[in-house]
């Protein structure tokens, strides 16, 4: 079996900042998290110098999330929970309680949509590699016994898992928390105006500076050189998942990285989804839920959730369709 393999770090969906001429944001970008990470921040009020000891200071805080949710590095707290927990109680720091916490949240109103303990599962299709493999259904049955936000418990501030092969994956959701963590440094240093964007999944914070000018702009997940259209956000999250990020084709068919727990294959159904919510978090762990679920599904869900919008792209009779939920639908400008 030889796939094509086609890895796609996409910053296919970008926000457009278009502020006054005169104003101009300090503005920085690095490869962090398996992405492009840009801090962009309006002030008026300090020097440049000043601006980027505090831009520091939120990418320091990227690292840092990084550092303990990345499972490719043996020495992380995700690493150590998923050799340990099997055999003991591992004490969580506060950062993987939170993360936890937020991904049972998301587990519960996705109905299972959403798991973390995806990640036995997810060693199966090695999407990281340069050969892909697609695992056989005897393996995906084993491995899909691990599965479920049952079979892990937290009590007094650590985690245990009941069966020992259970794995723990952040994937769908550490890069949205660590936007949330990187706004909370800049606001604590006095920002009150700009937007930390890792890779198209982003959140703003907006003052008069640029009050009405924001639009986040969203892309042809099959053409990415043309926009679907846009919609403005002052102040808010958003993040997309897209079967376009991480996937390669075998047999005509597409295998990417957002995969049904019920199945433990690729979710059908969902080319993308982006999502538009308060938090980082949120915005990330829901985009993934919702494409799990489906256009249906997944819109009905997004339209039960205060605060919470979807536009959800998808393919029926081989063409490209999408659709955009109740409270977006008057704001979300199309593109023709
Ligand atoms: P995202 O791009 O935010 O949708 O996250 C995709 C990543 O989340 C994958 O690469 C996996 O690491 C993980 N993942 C895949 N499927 C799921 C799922 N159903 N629930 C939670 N995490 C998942
Ligand atoms: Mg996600």
């Amino acid at each position: 079996m030889k796939p094509v393999c086609i890895v796609i770090i996409s910053i296919l969906f970008l926000t457009h900042c278009a502020p006054n001429q005169d104003i101009q944001p300090f503005e920085q970008t690095r490869v962090m998290m398996d992405t492009f990470v840009q801090i962009s921040i309006y002030d008026q009020n300090r020097t440049s110098e000043e601006l980027k000891s505090i831009s520091e200071s939120a990418f320091k805080q990227i690292e840092t999330i990084e550092s303990i949710t990345n499972d490719y590095d043996d020495s992380s707290a995700i690493s150590l929970i998923n050799r340990q927990a099997g055999e003991r109680a591992v004490a969580l720091d506060r950062v993987m309680l939170d993360l936890i916490q937020a991904s049972d949240k998301i587990n519960q109103i996705s109905g299972g949509a959403f798991d973390i303990t995806l990640g036995s599962v997810k060693q199966l299709w090695s999407f990281a590699h340069e050969n892909p493999r697609i695992p056989g259904d005897a393996l995906l049955q084993q491995q899909l016994e691990n599965v479920g936000h049952h079979h892990f418990i937290i009590e007094d501030g650590a985690i245990q898992f009941i069966l020992p092969g259970v794995r723990l994956d952040l994937g769908a959701i550490a890069k949205g928390y660590a936007i949330d963590t990187a706004i909370e440094v800049l606001k604590e240093n006095g920002i009150s105006n700009a937007m930390v964007n890792a890779g198209g999944d982003l959140r703003t914070i907006c003052s008069d500076l640029t009050k009405g000018k924001r639009r986040v702009w969203i892309k042809n997940p099959r053409r990415p050189e043309a926009f679907l259209g846009f919609f403005r956000m002052d102040e808010g999250s958003v993040a997309t998942s897209g079967d376009y990020e991480r996937f390669f084709i075998y047999e005509s068919e597409r295998y990417h990285h957002i995969l049904d727990p019920k199945t433990g294959k690729p979710a059908r159904g969902c080319v993308s989804v982006t999502l538009q919510a308060a938090t980082a978090t949120e915005a990330d762990a829901l985009a993934t839920a919702v494409f799990v679920l489906g256009p249906d599904r997944g819109m009905e869900l997004v339209n039960s959730l205060p605060g919470v919008e979807a536009i959800i792209v998808f393919e029926r009779d081989g063409k490209l369709d999408w659709s955009v939920s109740t409270g977006l639908k008057k704001k979300f400008k199309k593109i023709n």
